[in-house]
């Protein structure tokens, strides 16, 4: 059998926050979570892109209720590695979700504004009821009050990549969570 071979950025990383191993055995325990929760309903899923890609793709693997999935598009990182503010939200949804459960995913709940907007917004469209997943929480961060009914791991206050984070575009396919090594990011912090 052919030997897997490494991503070569793992090279950039300065160190792992969480492994792979990890992601995938708290993956399926979140999806046990939502399974309980969601049994016997039909569920609409909301991937906030590009971020949460690879981490929905995974989970809802894992989900038995009937779903549907649409994505959503914000923005408020624009290359560099803090937040701008107030998230660009393109509300391109194809999907009716009034009346519906929809489960919000996104790759990490920082300071908070990209999710308390796209739940407001989700709310506006009368959805039945809006829970929010996300892999990764920066709890110290926040500025807004909003807390996930579902989360992966509380991490500290670094800029991390992989699984689907990126900075600058780059590194979304790293397979674990780490924090890139200075030079990195030098200069455009
Ligand atoms: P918030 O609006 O909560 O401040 O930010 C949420 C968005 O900012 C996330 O969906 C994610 O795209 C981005 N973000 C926040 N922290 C990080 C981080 O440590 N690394 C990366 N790559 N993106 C982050
Ligand atoms: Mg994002």
């Amino acid at each position: 059998m052919a030997q897997k071979k490494s991503v070569p950025e793992l090279k950039h990383l300065d160190h792992v926050l969480v492994s792979e191993t990890a992601i995938k055995r708290r993956v399926a325990a979140l999806a046990e979570q939502i399974n309980r929760a969601y049994r016997g309903k039909d569920l609409t899923v909301i991937a906030i892109v590009n971020g949460a890609i690879i981490f929905t793709s995974d989970l809802l693997r894992q989900l038995r209720s009937p779903l549907r999935l649409d994505c959503i598009r914000a923005s408020s990182y624009h290359s560099g590695t803090h937040s701008t503010g107030k998230p660009v939200i393109v509300d391109n949804l194809k999907l009716d979700i009034k009346g519906h459960h929809v489960l919000l995913v996104d790759d990490i709940l920082d300071t908070g504004n990209t999710l308390s907007a796209v739940h407001e917004l989700l709310r506006a469209k009368q959805a039945a009821s809006v829970r929010t997943c996300v892999l990764l929480d920066k709890k110290e961060r926040r500025i807004v009050p909003f807390e996930a009914e579902y989360v992966g791991f509380e991490i500290p206050n670094e800029f991390v990549v992989g699984y689907g984070l990126d900075f600058n575009e780059r590194y979304r396919n790293i397979p674990c969570i780490g924090v890139l090594k200075s030079k990195y990011y030098a200069g455009k912090i």
